[in-house]
């Protein structure tokens, strides 16, 4: 049996699982849900969509009476993923939610308790849980292959935005959610959660202390309510530490880890690849794969086979990195180190 998805909020992001699910073994694409009547019939034509199954963010609840739906695809802005979570957990379907899960953790605290009760099982979008590169450097980094990680260095940003220019700012882009503090807007939030997220799998620990700094807003205008960079670092139970970056306003993409007896690194590291990489013994090479294909088809596997789904991708995950994001916002706002 494939799982039937419905994917809910059509932007950029869900034009690229559409691409995946196009592609997977476990999975097909059964239903949308939009706030566009013009999207709906473009993507009602290009995936041979079911009327019955388009839904519009109103009737989204009726979804509970179509048997033809398992599983909706939360692919909306950060900031709306808590809603949306519940109400799909309350129709009685499995959820998937991109990342980051929410913007507090007293939300992912609802969203798994919703999904709870409802019975219904709650898998974050972390599409590289699936990903030959990222799948070794965590085998690298627990199973200690070259002694104890002591140093990691992990940063992802993108120049979103030409944040020197002197042209006046229309803030009203198609990224506007991703600037707004209430959405879930900010770099760290949208990209930051990457680095976060390797560190802390690639050690197998969670941070004990966070320190950070907000980096330099060269655009005034966009940024005044959400950081245009911000860099951190984070104390591992080990005394292994993390030193990262992450920035709206200039690209980087790279992860490096130290370990006792060698190093491991790939840059680019975070994004959508194809990822490059090499140990202190040799390159790594590995196939370049569909990133969102084998996430959606890892996740469906296991929802198929009506099994549990593992740790690394629940929402208790998802919350252990909503609990990080706001202790580095906390540190970087108080200027002083906050324990976890
Ligand atoms: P986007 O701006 O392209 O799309 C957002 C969609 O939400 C649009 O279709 C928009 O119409 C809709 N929407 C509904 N209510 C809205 C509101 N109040 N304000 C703004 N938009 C509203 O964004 P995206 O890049 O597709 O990101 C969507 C989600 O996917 C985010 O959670 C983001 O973090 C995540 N994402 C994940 C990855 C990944 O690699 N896993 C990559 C990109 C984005």
């Amino acid at each position: 049996k494939k799982i039937n998805i419905a994917l809910c909020g059509l932007g950029n992001y869900a034009g690229l699982l559409a691409q995946g699910i196009q592609v997977s073994e476990y999975c097909t694409l059964a239903g949308i849900v939009t706030g566009t009547p013009s999207k709906a019939e473009k993507w009602k034509k290009q995936y041979n969509i079911p009327e019955k199954n388009i839904y519009n963010y109103q009737n989204f609840d009726e979804i509970i009476n179509n048997k033809d739906i398992d599983l909706v695809y939360v692919v909306l802005p950060n900031g709306l993923h808590k809603e949306f979570v519940i109400r799909a957990a309350k129709a009685g379907k499995h959820v998937i939610t991109e990342k980051p899960m929410a913007v507090t953790v007293k939300d992912c605290d609802e969203m798994i308790k919703a999904c709870n009760d409802a019975n219904v099982q709650l898998a974050m979008g972390y599409r590289l849980h699936y990903e030959p590169y990222h799948l070794e450097i965590k085998r690298l980094g627990q199973n200690k292959v070259f002694g104890q990680v002591r140093f990691i260095e992990a940063s992802l940003g993108y120049k979103t935005y030409d944040t020197t220019s002197k042209a006046k700012v229309d803030k009203k882009d198609r990224n506007e959610w991703r600037l707004t503090k209430a959405l879930g807007g900010g770099p760290l939030m949208d990209l930051g959660i990457y680095c976060i997220q390797s560190a802390r799998y690639v050690l197998g620990e969670e941070p004990i202390a966070v320190t950070a700094q907000f980096g330099t807003v060269n655009d005034k205008d966009r940024f005044s309510e959400t950081e245009e960079s911000i860099s951190w670092q984070m104390e591992f139970p080990s005394g292994a530490v993390a030193n990262c970056n992450t920035s709206c306003g200039f690209y980087v993409d790279r992860f490096y880890a130290s370990a006792d007896e060698g190093f491991f690194e790939m840059s680019p590291a975070l994004s959508y690849g194809p990822f490059v990489g090499r140990t202190s013994e040799k390159e790594l090479k590995f196939p370049v794969i569909n990133q969102q294909k084998n996430q959606l088809d890892g996740i469906c596997k296991v929802l198929a086979e009506n099994k549990k789904l593992p740790d690394h991708i629940t929402g208790e995950e998802g919350k252990k990195d909503i609990k990080v994001i706001n202790a580095i916002y906390k540190a970087a706002q108080e200027g002083k180190k906050i324990f976890l």
